[in-house]
């Protein structure tokens, strides 16, 4: 492997207190959903079409409590994932506040996904796949629900998002 093919990419996951963003990237790094909050933020090596990635993501532990994750952080991401919980209603609608704040301070060619988190919680569930949908839709961007629980679609968002800026690269 060359080692032009290595690419460094930063990512930081936004959303509001408790929708998974720390419990996604730990299910990403270790395979694995570990309960309770704590903060993560990791340096994440894989392999996107032959071409090795690392990945540095940040979790944005307690500042969301702020609505203001710090500039700086904006300003240095190639990549947002924007998370909300299908089983709360004013995170999802929280969505449009954090994403006034990322056109803001992001740069403006940053990649945005939009996931609604805890699929897994079916019978809670008070945002439908199709609102989720929707919204991405105005928003302009992808969108997808995961379970940081039983790691559905986890390893296909990261994939998709590293794809996509290895194509800007
Ligand atoms: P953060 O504040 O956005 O980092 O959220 P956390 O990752 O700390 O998760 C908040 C709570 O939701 C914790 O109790 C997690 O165990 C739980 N949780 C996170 N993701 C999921 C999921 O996909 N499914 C279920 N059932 N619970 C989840
Ligand atoms: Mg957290």
């Amino acid at each position: 492997m060359n080692v032009t093919d290595i690419l460094t990419l930063q990512t930081i996951l936004v959303g509001d207190s408790g929708v998974g963003k720390t419990s996604l990237l730990v299910q990403f790094d270790q395979g694995k959903f570990i309960p309770g909050s704590f903060s993560a933020t990791v340096g994440i090596g894989f392999t996107v079409s032959h071409h090795w990635l690392y990945c540095s993501i940040w979790d944005t532990a307690g500042q969301e409590r702020f609505r203001s994750v710090t500039h700086a952080y904006y300003r240095d991401a190639q990549a947002l994932l924007l998370l909300y919980d299908i089983t709360s209603k004013s995170s999802f609608d929280n969505t449009r506040a954090w994403l006034t704040e990322i056109h803001e301070y992001a740069q403006n060619d940053v990649v945005i996904m939009l996931l609604g988190n805890k699929s897994d919680m079916i019978s809670s569930r008070m945002v439908r796949r199709d609102e989720g949908e929707r919204l991405a839709r105005e928003y302009g961007v992808p969108f997808m629900e995961t379970s940081a629980k039983t790691g559905v679609n986890v390893d296909l968002v990261f994939k998709a998002v590293a794809k996509e800026l290895k194509h800007r690269a």
